[in-house]
């Protein structure tokens, strides 16, 4: 028997079930399998569900806590690569912008059609299109945040623009859904309350990132948001024309 053959017979106990790379330790450090236990169990196979569960569970809530205190943390979190304790921000925003659809749904449900035709046409665009519009728009506000901050003291590629403004905008959609009944008796106070919020929130996240003052990233933010909403009212306009007849 060669060196070799020997080697491999030695190594053969001790190598990843799931990948086969060489095993140190209880878990394989190159795909992350268990090796605890041997043989499947009733029991194992449970633990592994709900240890599932929790995690998705503690990561869920940690991600929507301290985005709730100190969104900058999580961002800069996130961009440096201390990810473990947070959920991928694109996940973030699809399961928020769900959330919010869901709180829409079921305001239009308790509360009825609006009663003037204009909005009703409006709301209902907003409740078809009004996701997929955000998913479109949120990688320009991106690429609109690149050449604002580009003289910040911490410079962001635009992917990490992307992570700030994803988690953003998937913070202020479970927000705006929460206090959407709140914000409707309000009136006026609460439609200004619905734009003054992704304004200052975003702001509050780029001065935790960047290092950028409040009073010079409050009016760079405003003119991103002013402009993208400009730009996906030009978009509608052009996809559905109708829209704006009265
Ligand atoms: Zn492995």
């Amino acid at each position: 028997m060669s060196e070799g053959e020997r080697e491999g017979e030695a190594d053969a106990t001790a190598r990843c079930r799931s990948c086969n790379a060489p095993l140190y330790g209880r878990f394989c450090s190159a795909c992350g399998e268990s090796h605890a236990h041997d043989r499947l169990d009733l029991a194992l196979l449970a633990e592994d569900a709900l240890e599932g569960l929790i995690n998705l569970d503690t990561r869920a809530l940690r991600t929507i806590g301290d985005l709730t205190v100190t969104p900058g943390n999580v961002c800069r979190d996130y961009i440096e690569g201390r990810r473990i304790h947070y959920i991928n921000p694109f996940k973030y925003a699809l399961a928020t912008f769900a959330f919010a659809y869901l709180c829409s749904q079921l305001l239009l449900y308790l509360h009825g059609q609006p009663a003037d035709a204009y909005v009703a046409r409006w709301t209902a665009f907003q409740m078809r299109w009004g996701q997929a519009l955000n998913f479109v728009a949120m990688p320009l506000v991106a690429a609109l945040m690149l050449p604002l901050f580009m003289h910040a003291t911490r410079k962001l590629r635009w992917i990490e623009h992307y992570v700030i403004i994803l988690f953003g905008f998937g913070h202020v959609a479970l927000l705006t859904g929460l206090l959407k009944p709140l914000l409707g008796e309000l009136g006026v106070g609460g439609q200004l309350l619905t734009g003054v919020l992704p304004v200052a929130y975003l702001s509050w996240m780029v001065v935790g990132v960047c290092e950028t003052r409040w009073w010079t990233t409050i009016p760079r933010v405003l003119l991103v948001y002013v402009t993208t909403q400009l730009i996906t009212t030009g978009l509608v306009w052009l996809v559905a024309p109708s829209l704006f007849a009265n």
